[in-house]
């Protein structure tokens, strides 16, 4: 199969879809792959790595893009590359359609067959292609809303691990999935009071006992989570409803209660956002305020560490991307139902129904 492999556009997203490693499994298996100039430079990967794995090389991303039969890329096509989009083509990235109708129907007019690296999910509900950079964004909220904490950022001047004799931060966590215990996890580390909201017990009972109850948990509900929010000093949303729209559980009338220079940290933007007043937001112009306080809404989180996030995202992509090219996706999707769940559309065909409830698409 012939594979294209684009430098990323969206802004300040410094990860490439594949490594010399992965370049390097799939011409093994008899693919070519044809990789865009300069796409590794941000994660710290020379194009003579690429070419030393196998890879052709290409100055021109329409030519990368034309020429595949499937595009592997990190981030979802933005405005820009809609028209490289191809009948036939098999795009394999994270979508999150949801939050996007103009990506949804680009896809659906080009006719072209996608699969969501995050609705690729397992018997047991795990999300392998999410969590890893779940798990990366998880363990960078707390970073940024620290810094945006900090007075000269905007924040209330509070330091999360308090002092000897001073009360340590509130860090409240919506959501205590994979991204939300990691947040939970730094945060205690970085000496915060922390609680967890969620409404699977079971979960909550798991991080109690993975902390020794150093993370206090609290279950979801509109009274309790607003309540929490108004002595909050940092706020991280990480719900998700898999596929779905996110609910927003974080209204703009508490967040006028809330404490000035409070920051939410909405990681669940990229699914629509958990607060009210949520617009993504980019590296380059990370914040805004909403009554007297700082909302972070980076909806490419991870970009921002891509040495790491491209390991952690390509070691769990590839295994998926040499099934696809090896068997093509009509029998990859049979062979595999974890793979199978990502597929979003085809051939004019909307295949996922959160996505179709969410942008009144029929399905
Ligand atoms: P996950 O499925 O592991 O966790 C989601 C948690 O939300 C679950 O524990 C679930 O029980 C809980 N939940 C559902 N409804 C809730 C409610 N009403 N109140 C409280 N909790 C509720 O998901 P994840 O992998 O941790 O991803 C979380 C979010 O982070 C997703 O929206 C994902 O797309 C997003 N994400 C964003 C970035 C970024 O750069 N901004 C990067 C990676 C992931």
């Amino acid at each position: 199969m012939r594979i294209g492999v684009p430098a990323e556009v969206k802004d300040n997203e410094f990860r490439v879809a594949i490594t010399p490693a992965g370049v390097h499994a799939l011409v093994g298996h008899g693919h070519q792959v044809c990789v865009e100039s300069g796409a590794g430079v941000g994660s710290g990967i020379g194009d003579a790595e690429y070419l030393a794995a196998g890879a052709v090389l290409s100055d021109d991303a329409a030519t990368v893009w034309t020429d595949a039969e499937m595009v592997l890329k990190v981030k979802e096509p933005v405005a820009a590359e809609y028209d490289l989009l191809h009948e036939g083509l098999l795009l394999f990235t994270y979508l999150h359609l949801a939050a996007d109708k103009p990506l949804a129907e680009a896809l659906l007019r080009h006719r072209v067959t996608s699969l969501a690296y995050e609705t690729v999910e397992t018997d047991d509900h795990q999300l392998p292609l999410l969590s890893p950079m779940s798990e990366i964004a998880g363990k960078l909220a707390p970073q940024v809303g620290a810094n945006c904490l900090m007075q000269s950022h905007g924040g209330n001047g509070t330091l999360l691990g308090g002092g000897t004799g001073v009360h340590k931060g509130k860090v409240v966590v919506l959501g205590g999935g994979v991204a939300g215990l990691c947040a939970a996890q730094i945060a205690l580390g970085m000496g915060a009071g922390v609680t967890v909201y969620d409404v699977n017990t079971a979960r909550m009972r798991y991080i109690s006992d993975i902390s020794s109850g150093h993370i206090a948990t609290e279950f979801s509900t509109g009274l309790g989570v607003a309540t929490a929010c108004r002595d909050a000093d940092l706020v991280i949303g990480s719900v998700l409803v898999p596929g779905a729209r996110t609910p927003h559980l974080v209204s703009n009338e508490t967040v006028a209660q809330m404490k000035p220079g409070s920051v939410l940290v909405d990681i669940a933007i990229d699914q629509g956002g958990c607060f009210e007043d949520s617009h993504p937001t980019t590296h380059t112009d990370p914040t805004f305020r909403v009554h007297d306080s700082l909302f972070y809404c980076v909806a490419n989180m991870p970009g921002a560490v891509p040495h790491t996030s491209t390991m952690a995202l390509t070691n769990s992509t590839l295994g998926y991307a040499t099934l696809l090219a090896d068997q093509g996706w009509h029998k990859a999707i049979q062979t595999r139902r974890d793979l199978a769940r990502g597929l979003t559309t085809h051939d004019r065909e909307l295949y996922s129904l959160p996505v179709g409830e969410a942008l009144s698409i029929p399905t």
